[in-house]
């Protein structure tokens, strides 16, 4: 491949890889529906979520999806408006899975933040804000469900400034006060886009566009007049849009919308393929940026066993950053530098498989895989090349993980490996200790709840857990570790597969007390934004 392959760097230029991250019920997959609906993807909004419903319906333990009704698998949408392509990447909203979310964000260009006018930023969804306001993420904020009663449009933005801890700049304004929905100024133009919803909102809604100066209908003069008095006090605070800003994470444009009514979804769409960052040269372990342009490297941000009963294999999403992928490309994981092929790759659309022959930098592809690939993993052809691992939280939760079945020792083995290697939940040993039984930690229980509805479904192994009373954990050495366990308060040591030692406690109180009366000990978050 020639160093400047014009092909490559449009393709990638075209891309548009993102994620929706929110607290559950904020409304994601009715924006994500109808997204979808404007930019032509789907003829009528209600088919994704009709077609998830039925195909999560033939996956058993998908059953935990469908009797707590969120979302545990990150999927990808792919969809093409106006000559951009879109990659959402989909996230779990609820908390006990923010570690999925994060490997999302570790293969997104951007991410919307999505808040329900009413509720605003909920204390569970904060600390994803935080992961990836402290990546640097460019994030955009839409605000949904304007058409019901809650906060007064200035008060969010006053709210959100103070909870994400950023200047958030308004680029669409409501006009009507919440609950009585009528559009939106766009800040760029100051031209009023009055909507008109269609019952139901599976169909676009109509929009008249009035430009700027033009005579505002009688009936919305009163509504329209607050919001522009409301935009003066926003100009006051010299609120401008920067492009700079918004790419290095240090400024939120931030939009207004219902997306049951479809109002405000055309903007979100268009701001998207006109302000989103596309696929950019991704840095590297040495800190080098890799040009797109640079042969095939990908990321593997998530991998997953059997996906689909019907093909009992193991799925890795991986995140093209640069290079052309073309399938059945033979491919070296910087990891075992063992080579694999790419023989089926496919593209997935909720749990749809499209077979893919080519994919460009910034589009995500599940590739199915017989070998060792593991989340953090850089696939590549040519010279070496690794991207930095991706981060993990550090475990909450912890339970014990007893066999019932002596017989299915072996099941059971497999079966915890493989969540390890999946990171469904960290698997972990008690160090200094014969005891045999293996403790799972995770961010919430819910985690676990998935972790033996895999185990049996998937590894025929029947197991029982046991909560375990810590709840604070921190990375430490040996000599930590010695210290931890010799300490005559309650804490203990647990070891992960990759030689990482935790010492546990009971809670944050107790933990900062050992690190006050032990200042020399080594302890760590695994991450720093927790
Ligand atoms: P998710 O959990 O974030 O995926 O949220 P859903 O998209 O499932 O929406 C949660 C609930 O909020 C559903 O009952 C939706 O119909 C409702 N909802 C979503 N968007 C809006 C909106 O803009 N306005 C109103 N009134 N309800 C909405």
């Amino acid at each position: 491949m020639s160093a400047a392959d014009p092909t490559l760097v449009q393709e990638a230029a075209r891309r548009r890889t993102f994620a929706i991250i929110s607290h559950p019920d904020a409304g994601k997959t009715t924006l994500t529906e109808k997204l979808l609906l404007y930019a032509g993807a789907v003829g009528e909004a209600g088919s994704v979520t009709a077609r998830r419903g039925r195909k999560a319906a033939t996956s058993d333990w998908m059953e935990v999806e469908q009797r707590r009704g969120i979302s545990v698998t990150s999927t990808v949408l792919r969809f093409e408006y106006d000559n951009v392509v879109f990659n959402l990447l989909d996230t779990p909203g609820h908390k006990d899975f923010s570690e999925d979310t994060l490997r999302v964000l570790a293969a997104v260009d951007s991410a919307v933040i999505l808040i329900d006018a009413a509720r605003g930023v909920e204390p569970q969804t904060e600390q994803l804000f935080q992961v990836a306001r402290a990546r640097g993420i460019p994030l955009m904020a839409f605000v949904n469900k304007y058409d019901r009663p809650g906060m007064e449009p200035l008060e969010i933005v006053d709210h959100l400034t103070e909870q994400l801890e950023l200047p958030l700049v308004p680029l669409t304004w409501p006009v009507g006060i919440p609950g009585a929905f009528r559009g939106v100024i766009d800040r760029r133009d100051a031209s009023f886009h009055r909507f008109t919803r269609v019952t139901g909102g599976s169909a676009v809604a109509h929009e008249e566009v009035v430009a700027a100066g033009d005579e505002i209908d009688e009936e919305d003069a009163p509504a329209w007049a607050v919001a522009e008095e409301e935009l003066e006090l926003i100009d006051v605070d010299g609120a401008e849009f920067d492009e700079e800003a918004f790419l290095s994470g240090e400024q939120i444009p931030l939009l207004f919308g219902s997306a049951a009514w479809n109002f405000g979804i055309g903007q979100l769409l268009d701001t998207l393929r006109d302000i989103a960052p596309s696929a950019r040269p991704r840095v590297t372990d040495d800190g080098t940026p890799r040009p797109v342009d640079q042969p095939f490297a990908a990321l593997a941000f998530k991998v997953q066993a059997n996906m689909d009963p019907r093909h009992r294999d193991r799925v890795a999403f991986v995140r093209v950053c640069s290079g052309r992928f073309e399938r059945g490309m033979r491919v070296t994981n910087a990891r075992t530098g063992r080579t694999l092929a790419l023989s089926f790759a496919h593209e997935v659309f909720g749990q749809d498989r499209v077979v893919l022959d080519e994919a460009y930098p910034g589009d995500v592809l599940g590739v199915i895989i017989g070998g060792d690939v593991r989340v953090g993993d850089t696939l590549y052809i040519g010279s070496e090349v690794r991207f930095p691992p991706i981060p993990t939280l550090t475990p909450e939760s912890f339970v014990t993980v007893s066999n019932r079945d002596v017989n299915r020792h072996k099941q059971f083995r497999r079966g915890l490996e493989q969540l390890d290697q999946e990171g469904v939940v960290h698997v972990l040993r008690r160090e200094h200790s014969q005891d045999p039984v293996p403790v799972l930690a995770g961010v919430g229980p819910m985690q676990f709840e998935v972790a033996v509805e895999r185990l049996k479904t998937e590894f025929g192994a029947d197991v029982r857990t046991e909560m375990l009373p810590w709840q604070a954990a921190r990375r430490t050495d040996a000599e930590g570790a010695a210290k931890v366990l010799a300490d005559p308060g309650h804490t203990d040591v647990f070891v992960r597969a990759d030689g990482t030692q935790l010492a546990v406690f009971p809670n944050r109180f107790i933990m900062d007390r050992f690190a006050q009366r032990n200042p020399t000990v080594r302890l760590e978050r695994l991450i720093g934004a927790d």
